[in-house]
């Protein structure tokens, strides 16, 4: 599995991984990202995924350089 993680504090609301899967990124009601399905631990979102390419492309067109993908 690999981990997700979407700081939200340092999101600038850029839209770009919203605009890259909808139905993995959307704007929660603060106007910051969230990642869809995850589990919010202080401001962090996180989840496991098999197949992070998507969240790999997010990450590398991010912003606020917020979203990192840990694969162990
Ligand atoms: S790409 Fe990054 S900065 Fe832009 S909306 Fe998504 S999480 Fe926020």
């Amino acid at each position: 599995m690999v981990e997700v993680v979407l700081d939200r504090e340092e999101c600038t609301s850029c839209g770009n991984c919203v605009e890259i899967d909808e139905t993995k990124f959307t704007f929660d009601d603060d106007d910051k990202a969230t990642i869809i399905g995850s589990e919010r631990d202080d401001g962090m979102d996180e989840i496991e995924v098999d197949d992070a390419s998507i969240y790999e492309e997010a990450a590398e067109k991010c912003q606020g350089e917020c979203i990192e993908v840990y694969d162990d």
